[in-house]
């Protein structure tokens, strides 16, 4: 059996060459004599490792020189928790938009800092991004938080929706990457932070990644333990206690791919001709097929789309892993489909899909 085209939301697909030179490295690491996951973080070989990582991705993401990059332990969660409490200061509020499932998860996490729910598209199913000019965002929050794609709900900050990055004035703007950093070219200097769960379009799950102005890491936040501190973390080089390191290293992999296939300018040109081959397909199946996303907040990374008869969703699935195309299912948060089709998926893989969709509705329609 070979490997099939595989949709999942995270952990993702990988870039095969990407697994195949892990695959070659899980033995023996350049001259290690052993490998990569048995030798100390603190040494030589690991230390370059990290550094080279931290460098491409500063490439690939055009990162200035006043933010700094973290490479904390665990996933974007745990950083939605950290935020309030590296930046909130004592009695400071923060300003929360949200856009679906990962919004409001993000919400949970900041249980003793007063949250301001500036915006949410809950009472629409999330199917729209609130405009702008109906925000309530405070004049003195701490930050304001977006998540710039929902994995789940499939909408992403598009041109289309309005100007993006919204301008928060004065407030630095706070955002969760996770599901499509690197799949377009972002000005980092129009937020204070971003931050990135690895595992749809960086790597394994297991690390994140966190790009942050330096001036923000000096303000006192809210009491807590030294290894849930970012400037602690930045002055130790993210590694307080031992970092999971075969993560960072697949990371850094995966990165220096992205820059040879051409950086994010060509993730960009990719990303718009598979989403489009996607919703041009749903969008002209005769409502065989459906996405109830409006169109200018459609995400370009996670498609979630539902079949008119959902008695036929286990026959679509079935049907879809014999034909190679695997990780389908949606969330449970909304049944139905849901492709995900990040920087690891080929072109190829999302024509496959369309045809599939093509053939089952000629079969069933
Ligand atoms: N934010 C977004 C946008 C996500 O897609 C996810 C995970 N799918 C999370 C946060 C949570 O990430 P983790 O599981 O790494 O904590």
């Amino acid at each position: 059996m070979s490997r099939a085209y595989n949709f999942s939301p995270g952990p993702a697909a990988l870039p095969e060459p990407v697994l195949r030179q892990a695959q070659a490295d899980m033995l023996e690491w350049g001259d290690a004599r052993a490998s990569i996951v048995e030798i100390s973080h603190r040494g030589p070989e690991f230390l370059q490792v990290a550094r080279q990582a931290e460098a491409d991705l500063r490439s690939l993401l055009a990162v200035p020189d006043d933010y700094a990059v973290l490479f904390p332990a665990g996933g974007a969660t745990t950083q939605q928790a950290l935020i309030a409490l590296n930046f909130a200061d004592a009695g400071q509020r923060v300003d929360y938009v949200v856009s679906g499932h990962w919004g409001k998860t993000a919400l949970k996490q900041v249980p003793s800092v007063a949250v301001n729910v500036a915006a949410s598209g809950e009472a629409d199913g999330f199917r729209r991004i609130p405009a702008r000019e109906t925000w309530r965002l405070s004049d003195d929050a701490a930050y304001v938080h977006v998540t710039a794609n929902e994995t789940i709900h499939g909408v992403e900050y598009r041109p289309a929706w309005g100007q993006v990055p919204p301008d928060t004035g004065r407030v630095p703007l706070f955002a969760d990457f996770s599901s499509s950093i690197a799949s377009e070219p972002v000005d980092v200097s129009k937020y204070g932070l971003i931050y990135a769960g690895a595992q749809k379009n960086l790597g394994p799950v297991g690390i994140s990644v966190v790009i942050v102005r330096r001036d923000l890491l000096e303000r006192a936040g809210q009491p807590r333990a030294d290894i849930f501190d970012y400037r602690s973390q930045l002055a130790n080089e993210s590694m307080l206690n031992t970092p999971p390191t075969w993560n960072w290293y697949v990371l850094g992999l995966t990165v220096r791919w992205m820059i040879e296939e051409g950086g994010t300018a060509e993730f960009d040109r990719r990303s718009a001709r598979k989403s489009s081959l996607l919703y041009a397909a749903i969008d002209g199946s005769g409502g065989f097929y459906r996405n109830e996303v409006d169109p200018t907040v459609r995400s370009r990374m996670n498609v979630p789309f539902f079949l008119a008869d959902s008695a036929l969703d286990a026959a679509f699935l079935d049907g879809a892993r014999e034909a190679g195309l695997m990780g389908l299912k949606g969330h449970r948060v909304l049944g139905g489909m849901r492709a995900s089709i990040y920087n690891a998926m080929p072109v190829e893989g999302v024509q496959a899909l369309v045809d599939y969709m093509r053939e089952f509705q000629t079969r069933h329609g």
